[in-house]
């Protein structure tokens, strides 16, 4: 008897993970909150990394669908700093990181399964393991239904993690407010032109924006700084710009123009992190991935691909007959592998955000991409 597998949240680290099962003849729902794939905006550009995310659709045997709407033009980037003057610049865009709209990946993830194996609208509040092995997950409404395994793939919020592990997400303290400009070719060049073919910095006073540009012509972009995460709980889109164009007042009218010419203020979203190395004593019958397990900083640009990397490897033990033997195994190389990256990622941030958070990242973008091509701040 094959086991019955129920992954709970539809992100990209649980749609993958039940690609490859379904593709490898498992049997696998995916129960996850959201009432469709329509129901939020997803969000800007993601790179997806050659060592981790790429191997993980390679094992979905998504190279092809992947390399279709992968952008290996934009992953250019540029600093500048707080004047407006373009300090580094690498425009080769030779990386193996290509950047994907993150609504693009998730649709040809749901395209590679069929239509029920997501099961939408399922609002997973808990889940129980029992004495057998076996886990009980709890619907709002109170409903439960048995699994052989759960996979917690629910995000920085899980509701599957309290079943193994007390740790919470710390907030950093820093707050990023996404934006977004469309068709911004046609309605503001300049715009275009600042911030080039992919990811694009300006940082200063312990504040910054963060710019990249996605597909259709859309520049996506997070002004982001110290505060409370419902700073602007209540507010109107119209109010939120004029607050970030006052908190702003003292960078430059090229940089402080995107915020004036956005159409749309997607959302306010907070960092937060468990501990880096984040462990616990394996509980038979549940599981955890992606940010369920290990919420990091986005400063590393990892958060994604570790959870596609967790998908691939955890669909590798779930294919073997000794899975559940194996599931510990799985669970101590996860978080080994995230430690450190994690950690590093946690403290750029931190840097980044700090009073002397340009010249810190100046220098450690000019070590990590030695070809760009640094110049003078204007006297
Ligand atoms: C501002 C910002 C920028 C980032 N930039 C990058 C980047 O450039 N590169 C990168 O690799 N990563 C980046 N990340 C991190 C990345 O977004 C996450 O690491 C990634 O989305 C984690 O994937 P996941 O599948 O584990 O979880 P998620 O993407 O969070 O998906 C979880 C899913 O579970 C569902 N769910 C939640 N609770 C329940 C419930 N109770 N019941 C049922 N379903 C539920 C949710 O609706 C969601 O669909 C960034 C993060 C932030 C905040």
């Amino acid at each position: 008897m094959t086991a019955r597998i129920a992954i709970v949240g539809g992100g990209p680290g649980g749609v993958t993970l039940a690609r490859i099962l379904h593709q490898n003849g498992r049997e696998v729902a995916v129960l996850e909150r959201e009432s469709s794939f329509v129901y939020r905006p997803q969000g800007g550009s993601l790179d997806i990394h050659a060592d981790s995310g790429q191997i993980a659709l390679a094992k979905a045997g998504l190279t092809a669908e992947f390399q279709r709407i992968a952008r290996h033009q934009d992953q250019q980037m540029r600093l500048y700093d707080k004047e407006g003057t373009l300090r580094l610049l690498d425009e080769s865009s030779e990386g193996e990181r290509p950047e994907v709209d993150r609504g693009h990946l998730r649709q040809m993830l749901l395209d590679s399964l069929p239509q029920d194996v997501v099961r939408w609208n399922q609002h997973v509040t808990s889940v129980e393991a029992q004495q057998d092995g076996t886990c009980d997950v709890i619907f709002a409404g109170g409903h439960r239904e048995r699994y052989d395994l759960v996979v917690g793939a629910d995000g920085t919020w899980s509701k599957v993690r309290p079943a193994v592990s007390p740790a919470q997400p710390e907030y950093s303290g820093i707050v990023f407010v996404e934006l977004g400009i469309h068709n911004v070719d046609r309605r503001h060049p300049a715009i275009a032109k600042l911030v080039g073919h992919g990811m694009t910095f300006s940082l200063g006073d312990s504040m910054g924006l963060m710019m990249h540009r996605d597909a259709n012509a859309h520049i996506g972009f997070y002004a982001a700084f110290h505060g409370p995460v419902d700073i602007y709980a209540g507010k109107s889109e119209a109010e939120i710009r004029a607050e970030l164009m006052k908190k702003f007042s003292g960078w430059a009218g090229n940089l402080t123009s995107l915020i004036a010419e956005s159409d749309e203020v997607v959302g306010v979203r907070g960092i937060y992190w468990l501990p880096p190395g984040h462990r616990w004593k394996h509980v038979p019958g549940v599981t955890l991935l992606g940010d369920a397990a290990h919420v990091m900083s986005p400063f590393g640009g990892d958060g994604a691909n570790f959870a596609l990397q967790d998908a691939g490897e955890l669909a590798e033990v779930l294919l073997q007959k000794d899975w559940r033997q194996q599931l510990p195994i799985f669970e101590e190389a996860m978080a080994a592998r995230c430690e450190r990256p994690a950690a590093a990622a946690n403290a750029a941030i931190l840097k980044a955000f700090s009073p002397d958070g340009f010249t810190h990242s100046f220098h450690m973008m000019q070590q990590l991409i030695p070809k760009a091509r640094a110049f003078p701040a204007k006297s």
